[in-house]
């Protein structure tokens, strides 16, 4: 009885501390209060009463006392730490410091406010930019050929690079006063998530411009006379900007790289001016084959004492003309198939002035914060658009085929293996999708969430690789044979690419996203090691008390709500709202207060070592960044007006999310630095055992259904893509199909219901005739019948080639079906290579007469 009277009040107690957060004395105090009620009132026998003394006291004074904490516990503590904490390098500093700390925090401090989730402005396209997108945007996607793009020119067409420059989308970001279109993140987002469902190639050309490179960094860090003379150039196209930070010995650890700008007095324009003599080689620089102005990382060494004392002044940006002497831009590298400019340059002793330099002279050495800073913000648009392209097409091209591709007389998207992965299209696309709306709704409102654009590049890319190769799968052979007919194969091709850059993948999940969020997010670490380093003894001594008792008790507010949380089944947690989507946000608040106090214990206990740990570091990424995109569906579903039809999307793509969490703590459980210490944890915070469950059998069927038939659910998940109504575009033709085989289905049960089978000889339209001779089948009947098969057929051919197409040296040939249909390329190698063929079948004869104009790509 006693025993649950002091459980019961512990449990109060734990649940009050959970919900309100109480200054430390204050808890000591009530704690103090009731366990002197509870002994009085003879609660204990005295070894109980002794032990549960012992075990309040020692902490309780401890942690407790100003004085006995800072002479027994701050001091010494800050001692060790201020011998084992690593030096922070001034690369690694720039890196953690970058940028801003925005919702992320509220996930990572385990109480997340979901009012200051549900405050955040969804965002929204301007006038002008869904003008740009209906229209410009909606041109190009037309013009785009991704087949006649990557496989017979290498490049986009002279008429499509035009049009880019003419339209100014190689100046998205820049402002209108200096001739750009000076876009939201929102507006910049969707127009490449448009462009790269359509053509990777165009996607990656359009987007390197508007992403890390030389606008970017002229608009935060350029001179007046720099912005004046480049951003109207760059806006219009008459730049091609670059920027070069990779080389062949420094890829990921970027910040050694080996290039050197000398500091001299050198000619320029005819006079002796200051300057750098620049040696540099670089390699995978998008752009880089056809830039005109080429930016430039490199560092700047003053052996000579020229500008100071110091010799090594560190990583510095400039802007270089291409045409600068001594500058080589190399040939072009061949990424993966895709046709976007890519390639290696050097400089020999290029002598460049000062005022080359991003900002000037006084920028020298500041490279790399602003390079990091960028790349902040850059990393949360682009390439996460990519990721969402993927998504949305992938979703509607492949739930489309899955409907008009049948074996076994059934659609191969009503069998439950193709469902799971149709099931993880559609949730996928839809975590992609309201990912990227947040975070661009936090960029736009002024935010730089480094952590988040993070987790949104390497998440988003990560998912696009899921996705894409979900889609090759239920695809089978028609997405393995390339050719113009081939919507995947290119994505699936190219999909390492975002995968690799602007942060490599392993490197962003398993180093940055933890570490970076450990140190941007957690309330005292920063401090506490602030005031470890610093030297004025007895003042430093206080600070780091100050901060170690925050520490406690955010510590201790964040293990009772884990418990509590975790001891309800989350019902304890609190929510927004009291409807079917309440138990995830409870959910996600149970979530969070276990990863607070894992990760709290966890950081502890490895203190500086825990920057070799990439697999524990990997692993809190994952819990971290699902947790982000629980709350961005939640989010998505509340800013969309909570429609009904996307309910499934959303259940899905919780319990997806919320089970990563669960087994991405686990296994930080299993391999807990201290075995004992994760064994005793495991039940405080997982009282309940692995309750959480993926999403099961029946709500992937209901995603997988939205997928394969038009609807409203299915039109607003994939909202945003280019989407052809002609039907000679593979796009178009999908839609088509679909609409048709839907039609088409309720005749076809009747046949097998009534067995009227074809025969062995008879072909499909020899038997409809046949059907229809002997009255089983009305005309109409029978055309929706035909049209049904011919259009399903156009969709399931792939293309063939003459074996000398195949074999042309890896010359690309110039007289695809394309460019015969626009009578373009007339110098043609021989006339009889003209195009790919489609393979013929009995029953099309409708097919052979349009498979000449096979469709263009889209992904
Ligand atoms: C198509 C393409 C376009 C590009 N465009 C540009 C451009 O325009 N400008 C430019 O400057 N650069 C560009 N890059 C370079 C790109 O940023 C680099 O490829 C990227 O930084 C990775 O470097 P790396 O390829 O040398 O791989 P490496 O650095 O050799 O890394 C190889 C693998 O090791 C992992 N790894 C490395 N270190 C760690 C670590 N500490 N912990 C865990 N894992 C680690 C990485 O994650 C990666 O998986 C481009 C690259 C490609 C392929």
């Amino acid at each position: 009885m006693n025993i649950l009277l002091l459980l019961g009040a512990s449990l109060v107690l734990m649940y009050t501390i959970a919900r309100h957060r109480f200054p430390l004395r204050a808890l000591v105090i009530a704690s103090a209060l009731f366990l002197v009620v509870f002994t009085l009132g003879g609660g204990f026998s005295l070894f109980w009463g002794l032990l549960v003394w012992a075990a309040f006291l020692t902490p309780a004074l401890l942690l407790g006392v100003p004085g006995l904490r800072l002479q027994y516990l701050s001091r010494p503590l800050r001692a060790r730490i201020r011998k084992v904490l690593p030096p922070m390098s001034e690369t690694e500093r720039a890196a953690i410091e970058a940028g801003s700390v925005w919702w992320e925090a509220e996930l990572f401090r385990g109480n997340p406010d979901w009012d200051k989730l549900q405050g955040y402005e969804p965002p929204q396209l301007s006038a002008e930019e869904q003008a740009f997108i209906d229209g410009p945007v909606e041109q190009l996607c037309a013009m785009l050929d991704d087949w006649d793009i990557t496989h017979n020119r290498m490049d986009l067409p002279p008429e499509v690079w035009i049009f880019l420059k003419q339209q100014r989308f190689f100046g998205m970001i820049i402002p209108r006063r200096y001739g750009g279109l000076e876009f939201s993140a929102y507006g910049h987002s969707s127009v490449v998530t448009k462009i790269a469902a359509r053509s990777i190639s165009a996607g990656v050309t359009v987007m390197v411009p508007n992403s890390l490179g030389p606008a970017e960094l002229l608009l935060h860090y350029g001179t007046e006379a720099q912005k004046d003379y480049y951003l109207p150039r760059l806006a219009e196209g008459l730049e091609i900007p670059c920027f070069a930070l990779t080389g062949p010995h420094a890829g990921s650890d970027a910040g050694a790289i080996p290039d050197t700008g000398v500091v001299c007095m050198g000619e320029h324009q005819g006079e002796q001016v200051l300057g750098l003599r620049l040696n540099w080689q670089k390699r995978y620089i998008t752009l880089g084959p056809v830039a005109t102005v080429i930016g430039l990382a490199f560092k700047v060494l003053d052996p000579d004492g020229l500008l100071g004392t110091e010799e090594e002044l560190g990583i510095t940006c400039a802007l270089i003309p291409r045409d600068t002497p001594g500058i080589e831009i190399g040939n072009r590298h061949f990424p993966l198939n895709a046709a976007f400019m890519n390639g290696p340059n050097s400089g020999k002793d290029v002598f460049i002035p000062m005022d080359y330099i991003i900002g000037g002279k006084r920028n020298i050495g500041k490279g790399w914060r602003m390079l990091v800073e960028s790349l902040s913000v850059g990393r949360g648009i682009s390439l996460p658009a990519v990721g969402v392209a993927a998504g949305k097409a992938g979703a509607r091209t492949t739930g489309a085929y899955a409907r008009v591709r049948k074996q076994f007389n059934t659609s191969i998207g009503r069998f439950e293996g193709v469902e799971e992965a149709l099931a993880r299209i559609g949730g996928l696309a839809y975590m992609m999708e309201a990912g990227r709306l947040l975070t661009v709704s936090g960029l736009d409102g002024g935010e730089k969430p480094s952590v988040i654009t993070a987790i949104l590049k390497c998440y988003n890319t990560e998912f696009m690789r899921r996705v894409i190769n979900d889609s090759m799968d239920v695809h089978g052979g028609r997405g393995i044979c390339m050719g113009p007919s081939n919507y995947v194969a290119r994505a699936y091709q190219t999909l390492p690419i975002g995968i690799t850059v602007e942060g490599a993948n392993i490197l962003t999940r398993s180093m940055i996203i933890f570490g970076q969020g450990a140190i941007r997010c957690h309330p005292f670490l920063v401090r506490e090691m602030e005031a470890a380093t610093r030297e004025d003894g007895d003042v430093a001594d206080l600070a780091f008390d100050q901060a170690l008792r925050g520490h406690a008790e955010y510590f201790l507010a964040n293990f009772c709500r884990a418990v509590i949380y975790g001891l309800s089944g989350s019902h304890a947690a609190p929510a927004p709202r009291a409807d079917r989507i309440a138990p995830y946000y409870r959910r996600l608040g149970q979530m969070s207060a276990a990863f607070a106090v894992t990760a709290d214990l966890v950081l502890m206990i490895l203190g500086g070592s825990f920057k070799r740990k990439e697999m524990m570091s990997g692993r809190f990424a994952d819990a971290f960044s699902y947790m982000f995109y629980t709350s961005a569906v939640l989010k998505n579903f509340e800013s969309a007006g909570q429609p009904r039809g996307d309910l499934p999307l959303v259940e899905w793509s919780a319990k997806y999310s919320l089970y990563q969490v669960q087994m991405a703590l686990d296994e930080i459980l299993r391999n807990f630095p201290i075995k004992w210490l994760g064994v005793l944890l495991r039940p405080l915070i997982f009282p309940l055992g692995l309750s959480l469950r993926p999403p099961n059998d029946m709500l992937c069927h209901r995603v997988a259904s939205m997928l394969i038939r038009p609807g409203e659910a299915r039109d607003r998940l994939t909202a945003g893509i280019y989407i052809s109504n002609d039907p000679d575009d593979i796009t178009g033709c999908l839609e088509d199909a679909l609409e048709k085989v839907i039609a088409a289905e309720p005749l076809e049960r009747r046949l097998r219901h009534e067995e009227l089978e074809q025969h062995g000889l008879e072909d499909y339209p020899q038997w409809i005739s046949r059907l229809q001779k002997s009255g089983r089948l009305a005309d109409d009947e029978a055309e929706v019948l035909l049209q049904a098969h011919a259009a399903t057929t156009r969709v399931v051919m792939v293309d063939d080639f003459r074996p000398e197409q195949l074999t042309s040296g890896g010359q690309p040939t110039k007289n695809n079906s394309a460019d015969k249909k626009a009578g373009k390329n007339k110098t043609t190698i021989k006339k009889k290579s003209a195009r790919p063929r489609r393979a013929k079948t009995k029953n099309n004869i409708a097919i052979k007469k349009k498979s000449a104009k096979t469709g263009k790509t889209a992904v």
